[in-house]
């Protein structure tokens, strides 16, 4: 707009992203594909908006506004029992990474009265998710009639520490989408022939499996999850530099460690941190120094003291490493 207010310039709409899906059938669709290319993997963090019909919203778990880490791969029906067979494995697998273990499968299958797609392709959609999610040795809960018109779902159910059941994980498949935007790929024989996509989220949002995170450790994260994994804490100001010292080896192998060299007293450190669950406190004084070691206090408030520097280096490396519960 200029200066008197005549618009100069046409303006242009925007409008809030509620998926993902379509932006990556473009990007399928932007130039033709051959068999060769598939599986086609296409994801990204996308930021997604909803206006739920019923308006409830709660902390990070339900917002309007959210991050899905979400994944579509492009497949023929020959490739697709591996896909989903590979997909599932790399999902559970996952979810344990995070100490997550309390959790069911829910399988959603076709409702005859309302779906697209052949039946056989069905079939094998569904038994093949079938016997991949028994191969789990989890639970798998039927949800008969419950699958959305354009193909069977799994998704993985956790409970949180206070017994609330999740959604997390989900791996949706889908014969219709392919077919509204015409998606081709040239198969080996010249033909053209249409894929079938798979829509999967590991985490579903971003921001509600950080909820359900915090929820489950109660903010206790394990070491390799911990924002602050170390902390040192001096006994008195002139053990600052030496623990800098150590604090410079571990960030030599990308540990998050941070020395407290404020004018607190040393157990009003150790309370700060412990309430900060910091999962380990570094303590060094004159002993320590002399003997080249530190003393380690966990949150728990047990102690081990006198540990060779480099040992304790590789303690430390090793829990993160091996994502172990300290
Ligand atoms: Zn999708």
């Amino acid at each position: 707009m200029d200066a008197d207010g005549n618009v100069t310039k046409q303006g242009q709409d925007y409008y809030l992203k509620p998926m993902n899906c379509p932006m990556h059938n473009l990007v399928y669709s932007s130039r033709g594909r051959s068999y060769r290319e598939l599986p086609l993997r296409l994801f990204e963090f996308g930021h997604v908006y909803r206006y739920e019909k019923s308006g409830v919203v709660h902390g990070l778990t339900r917002a309007r506004g959210f991050t899905q880490d979400d994944a579509h791969i492009y497949t023929t029906r020959e490739q697709m029992r591996e896909e989903i067979s590979s997909t599932l494995d790399f999902v559970l697998g996952l979810l344990k990474d995070y100490g997550l273990d309390d959790f069911y499968l829910e399988l959603s299958t076709r409702d005859p009265e309302k779906s697209v797609g052949d039946e056989s392709t069905w079939e094998e959609a569904t038994r093949t998710l079938e016997e991949v999610a028994t191969a789990s040795g989890l639970d798998l809960v039927p949800d008969p009639g419950g699958a959305a018109f354009y193909g069977p779902k799994i998704s993985v159910q956790a409970k949180d520490a206070i017994g609330r059941t999740w959604q997390l994980s989900t791996i949706q498949l889908d014969f219709f989408e392919p077919e509204l935007f015409e998606l081709e790929y040239t198969a080996s024989d010249g033909s053209r022939q249409r894929p079938v996509m798979i829509h999967r989220a590991l985490f579903g949002s971003i921001e509600r499996f950080f909820g359900v995170l915090l929820e489950h450790y109660a903010g206790a994260f394990p070491v390799w999850l911990a924002p602050v994994q170390v902390v040192g804490v001096p006994v008195a100001a002139e053990y600052v530099p030496y623990l800098e010292e150590i604090a410079a080896k571990l960030r030599a192998h990308g540990v998050r460690v941070e020395v407290d060299s404020s004018d607190d007293r040393m157990q009003k450190k150790i309370r700060t941190h412990t309430k900060e669950k910091v999962p380990y406190l570094l303590i060094a004084g004159g002993e320590d120094q002399e003997n080249g070691a530190v003393s380690f206090r966990m949150r728990d408030g047990s102690q081990d003291n006198g540990i060779d520097v480099d040992a304790a280096v590789e303690r430390i490396v090793t829990a993160i490493k091996d994502k172990a519960q300290v």
